[in-house]
């Protein structure tokens, strides 16, 4: 008669799923291509140099341990904006975005819709109707009504534009709904510059609320201005945005889980207000942020040697994953004449490739090859590299067949 007598058994999470059977496969050519986490040519997971020498740079300096305050740490949290915003953004002068460390992106996610839950006039934001899982888990555990707008479109394995906007159209007044800023996960399509500003045009026209989630600020690219440019343009428009960063990729710091999230707020004193709850929010989840991982990012973002370094190193990371793209659109239509159209692999963009697979066809690939993915098709790019990438080709050709 235990307490816990009664407690069910959970699903187990898709992706750990994958990697539990990546493990317990012996083949030596086994690829597990579930996890969205960078990896070199390799194979094997990269600590960015920029980051190695931030690490150097901060053990020399001999910082104590002492907490942060509740909302971090005001070098790496003034500078993570900046980064977003860009140094000339209005509300970034005018000293009225409220903003704190967060425990990476999804601790961004989780005070910021915590925050919704408490002061936006509607329970509810709207999700694209594919997006990264963990979204709709968040917005439920913090008291808000997940709600779908269109984005996928299974023809052409990219974005349904008509439809989201259509679904833009036809909610409420001033509802909210979450945006993917860049490398949209899963399906590694975003909106082109011309359709975010329609979009925004329409957000105008029905006084949305646009909650920016941006998990990969240069990866989609490699230039952190253009991937920011959705963000840049609604606050440029005068949007209210909410902003969810994470330096999990960018920096791939995944596990020190550095993040931030802010609020363009109307004033310094509407600032003030929001600053205080944010505070409220956060003291009594976790009292203040881990330190080591905000000090790195701070000395990255504030180091102007090492901010160039950094710059390069993920314009790096960006441009293999992009020839990767196109040597595996090349094998895959020209070399083993896969039946149907890849070109999508070729035209997304970000850390994963939505394939198109089918569910059978997933599975056939771990039968045959020991090729691990989610059964929705989706696959992490970083890890294909130039000594699988053939074999994976030959064995998707042969599951399409
Ligand atoms: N948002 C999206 C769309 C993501 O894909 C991820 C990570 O995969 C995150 C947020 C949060 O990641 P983290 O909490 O590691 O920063």
């Amino acid at each position: 008669n235990s307490v816990w007598a009664k407690v069910p058994l959970g699903p187990r999470d898709a992706i750990l799923g994958v990697t539990e059977a990546f493990k317990a496969d012996k083949n030596p050519k086994k690829i597990n291509l579930g996890v969205g986490a960078y990896r070199d040519d390799k194979g094997k997971p990269y600590v960015l140099p920029s980051v190695q020498k931030a690490e150097q740079q901060i053990a020399k300096a001999g910082h104590d341990k002492e907490y942060l305050p509740i909302t971090g740490l005001p070098e790496f949290v003034n500078a993570a904006i900046k980064l977003a915003y860009g140094e000339d953004s209005k509300p970034l002068k005018e000293g009225r975005i409220a903003a704190t460390q967060t425990i990476s992106g999804t601790g961004a996610l989780r005070i910021g819709l915590d925050f919704m839950a408490r002061f936006f006039p509607h329970k509810s934001i709207y999700l694209p109707d594919k997006t990264w899982a963990n979204h709709a888990a968040i917005v439920k555990d913090c008291g808000l009504e997940v709600k779908h707008y269109k984005y996928y479109d299974p023809e052409t394995v990219g974005v349904a534009f008509e439809g989201f906007k259509a679904d833009v159209k036809a909610a409420p007044n001033g509802s909210a709904f979450l945006l993917h800023a860049a490398a949209f996960n899963p399906l590694g399509t975003d909106l082109t510059k011309e359709q975010w500003v329609e979009l925004c045009q329409i957000f105008k026209e029905k006084n949305h609320f646009a909650f920016f989630d941006m998990a990969y600020q240069g990866f989609a690219s490699g230039i952190f201005e253009d991937d920011a440019f959705p963000v840049r343009h609604f606050v440029e428009q005068g949007f209210p945005i909410a902003l969810c960063q994470s330096f999990a990729k960018n920096m791939g710091l995944y596990g020190e889980r550095v993040g931030a999230f802010s609020l363009v707020c109307a004033d310094k004193e509407e600032k003030a207000r929001v600053d205080s709850q944010l505070k409220i929010l956060i003291r009594p989840m976790y009292s203040n942020p881990p330190v080591h991982g905000a000090r790195l990012a701070a000395q990255i973002l504030n180091s102007p040697e090492l901010y160039k370094d950094w710059k390069v190193e993920v314009k790096g990371m960006a441009d293999r994953i992009i020839s990767m793209r196109e040597a595996l659109y090349d094998l895959l239509q020209n070399k083993y004449k896969t039946p149907g159209d890849w070109s999508h692999v070729k035209k997304q963009i970000g850390m994963f490739s939505y394939t198109g697979l089918k569910p059978e066809q997933v599975d056939a690939l771990a039968t045959h090859a020991s090729i691990y993915l989610t059964r929705d098709g989706r696959i992490s790019m970083a890890a294909l590299n130039s000594s699988n990438l053939e074999y994976f080709a030959e064995n998707v050709s042969k599951a399409v067949k």
